[in-house]
């Protein structure tokens, strides 16, 4: 009852006073964004979705197969994108994930490994979890993702039975045995025979994509590529 009052006080905040950007907090987006004009310019991304081969897919390769992987920013602590993924996790920020899929969605659409993606499947939250938050923050993610490519997204394709402990300071692994068995796939028929874009806020060891990728692939004639919003150091 509270987390829901919340909500609906920070939606009202929203309505009196606009947002500022959601990456430096200082100026006002523009218009279609949640970002000012220097931060669009200025935030580091990666140009990964150019390259067939990049440092995301030398990370991903030899774990699960897959037709692509990219990510749109570098992460780096005590940066706007860090700030950026903050206020998009931790601060209600949802919109900016769905611009952000939106924009970098179009610029995929026509690139090879993108282009016969067919559904897009966020990573999902622990259910106790995303009631504490009120939001997946990948599923928006994924949600523009799905509109910039013009297809389907399957917000619920995937669902998190079991929640994992925190992954730092494990070896590859544990971090691996901690998390498989964590997902589930849901209405398997809607997703056998297609190539599904997976979906996460951040990429750092990547069991998290290794676990709900392992599980999506159990189903037949998938084909898998994989998009995050910031890759950060291994
Ligand atoms: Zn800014």
């Amino acid at each position: 009852m509270f987390a829901l009052a919340q909500h609906y006080v920070e939606d009202l905040l929203d309505l009196l006073y606009p947002q500022l950007c959601a990456a430096c907090g200082i100026h006002h987006p523009t218009r279609d964004s949640a970002l000012c004009v220097t931060c669009q310019f200025e935030l580091p991304r990666t140009d990964f979705h150019l390259f067939s081969e990049n440092p995301m897919t030398r990370r991903l390769t030899g774990r699960f197969a897959f037709e692509a992987a990219t990510a749109m920013f570098y992460f780096v602590k005590d940066t706007p994108v860090q700030y950026l993924l903050h206020r998009i996790k931790y601060q209600g920020r949802k919109e900016a994930a769905l611009h952000l899929g939106r924009h970098y969605g179009r610029e995929l659409k026509e690139l090879p490994g993108y282009t016969t993606i067919d559904l897009v499947i966020p990573v999902p939250l622990h259910p106790t979890r995303e009631h504490q938050r009120g939001y997946n923050q990948s599923a928006w993610l994924a949600r523009g993702l799905a509109e910039g490519l013009g297809v389907p997204v399957h917000e619920r394709g995937l669902s998190r039975v079991r929640k994992t402990e925190t992954q730092t300071h494990k070896s590859r692994q544990q971090r691996l045995d901690n998390t498989v068995g964590a997902f589930v796939v849901q209405e398997q028929r809607r997703i056998t025979g297609k190539h599904i874009l997976l979906v996460d806020d951040v990429m750092t060891t990547g069991a998290t994509l290794e676990a709900c990728a392992l599980s999506l692939l159990q189903l037949t004639d998938i084909k898998l590529s994989i998009v995050t919003l910031a890759i950060a150091q291994d």
